[in-house]
């Protein structure tokens, strides 16, 4: 250890965006870390991601470099007067809405720029932004136990036993430290609940949309219908379009919390009443086998932590895609628990600064949660203030996300940060030190 280094060891179980945020954090604070991944290699589902300028101002301010390669890979809508708008509401069915007049829902704000990017693109540039060696694979981790209080240790799928002072646990939506979090005090919060909806997901060329979708392909669409809708948006600097079909399903999903194939006939089904020009787009079988995602979400997550044991991003707080606003929230966390371990002085404080982080992070990242979900349902032309009320929905849309997207993340960080120095102050007078 470098006389420069904190006195106390932290692990991170997972290198998804938020175990990789944490990292860059944390590399910022001059606070060394470990990631142990069970995945052989970084590994992107082949996607697409929006970034809201709450997202863009927590890479900002864990680390500038993050923000500006990141402005290097993202595109937004393909025309000029689109910029500051997320996407339009127009109808799914047979003519887009230009025949009953159920399109141009404008979700957008003068303040707000669209922004997306390929994940892979954006794996690339977040693991570019830590130090070599930091990320160790094919390291699964079978168990996590914590002694009273003090070392904390990581059973691995090849034997080996590690102890760290702590262990942050960015091990996505299934991972086992939600239970090791949660068991004690709130078990019936463990698993993850359906949201009663699957997806399908692709993504085509741009020049394939707008040989199907002409104008319509080059900015962020959400095309609805009762209890369907499709979103599709521009990636990959505007050379890819990301299509996610969203699907309601009102029986409860059946087997492991995972993808399965369907057959061409099934997924066809389920786009029944949409305008041919989707249903041509969706059409892709002849490249992937049609899959339904299910989609599941933590809607109450109590604490994010138990004693040396903490929970970042979809481990905390998984929720629906509805608001695109999931990793943003990893990447929230990640800032506030970056600066917080930047402060701790010994392993005594570990404790505190995850307390300080769960209260801090916790309302808000749960309130997206529930929305999200609010969010889906309206937008499945089923809730029961909107109905199929195109004003009414997008009216609901701009209150809701500005909420998000304009949060002041500085004022968090602040909070955080005089919230641990007058516990620690505290802590240090009780002690006589
Ligand atoms: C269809 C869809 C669209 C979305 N669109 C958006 C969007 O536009 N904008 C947005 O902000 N969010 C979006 N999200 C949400 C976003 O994808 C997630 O919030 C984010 O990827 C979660 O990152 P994570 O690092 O917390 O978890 P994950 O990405 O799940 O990473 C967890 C990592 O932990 C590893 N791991 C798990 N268990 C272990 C173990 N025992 N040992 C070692 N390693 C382990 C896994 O292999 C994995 O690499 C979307 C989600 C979906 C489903």
């Amino acid at each position: 250890m470098s006389p420069t280094e904190p006195p106390f060891s932290i692990a991170i179980i997972g290198a998804g965006i938020g175990g990789l945020a944490l990292a860059i954090g944390l590399r910022k604070q001059n606070v060394p870390c470990k990631i142990y991944e069970a995945a052989p290699r970084f590994d992107a589902v082949g996607a697409g991601i929006g970034m809201g300028p709450n997202s863009l101002r927590a890479m900002e301010l864990m680390d500038e470099e993050f923000a500006k390669m990141y402005d290097e890979i993202k595109v937004g809508n393909g025309f000029p007067e689109k910029l500051h708008e997320q996407f339009e509401m127009l109808s799914a069915e047979q003519g887009f809405g230009s025949l009953n007049g159920w399109h141009g829902g404008s979700v957008s704000h003068p303040k707000f720029e669209r922004s997306s990017a390929h994940r892979k693109a954006l794996l690339e540039v977040m693991k570019s932004l830590i130090p070599k060696g930091t990320v160790n694979f094919n390291k699964k981790v079978l168990r996590v136990d914590q002694t009273e209080g003090k070392k904390v240790y990581l059973t691995f799928c090849d034997g080996e036993i590690l102890g760290f002072d702590a262990v942050i646990g960015c091990d996505g939506i299934k991972g086992l430290t939600r239970g090791v979090v949660l068991a004690k005090r709130y078990p019936e919060e463990i698993a993850a609940k359906y949201c009663n909806t699957y997806v399908y997901r692709h993504i085509c060329t741009m020049k394939e949309a707008k040989r199907i979708l002409g104008p319509y392909a080059e900015n962020a669409k959400w095309y609805m219908r009762e209890g369907r809708g499709c979103v599709t948006y521009p990636i990959s600097k505007g050379e890819e379009v990301n299509i996610v079909v969203f699907m309601r399903d009102e029986k409860p999903w059946k087997g492991e919390q995972a993808a399965v194939e369907v057959s061409r006939e099934e997924m066809l089904s389920d786009f029944k009443g949409f305008d041919q020009r989707l249903v041509m787009l969706l059409d892709n079988t002849q490249n992937t086998k049609p899959c339904r995602w299910p989609l599941f979400h933590h809607p109450n997550t109590s604490t994010y932590y138990e004693g040396r044991v903490c929970l970042l991003g979809d481990s905390a707080h998984a929720s629906s895609p509805s608001q695109a606003a999931g990793a943003g929230q990893g990447l929230e966390d990640a800032l506030v628990l970056s600066r917080l371990l930047g402060l701790v002085k010994n392993p005594g404080q570990l404790e505190t600064a995850f307390q300080v982080y769960s209260s801090i992070r916790q309302p808000r990242a749960q309130a997206v949660v529930q929305e999200s979900q609010e969010v889906l349902v309206a937008h499945f032309l089923v809730h029961p203030r909107f109905g199929r009320d195109i004003q009414k929905l997008t009216d609901d849309a701009n209150k809701r996300l500005p909420l998000i997207w304009f949060h002041d993340l500085d004022a968090d960080v602040k909070a955080a940060e005089n919230w641990f120095k007058a516990l620690t102050r505290q802590m240090d007078m009780r002690n006589g030190s």
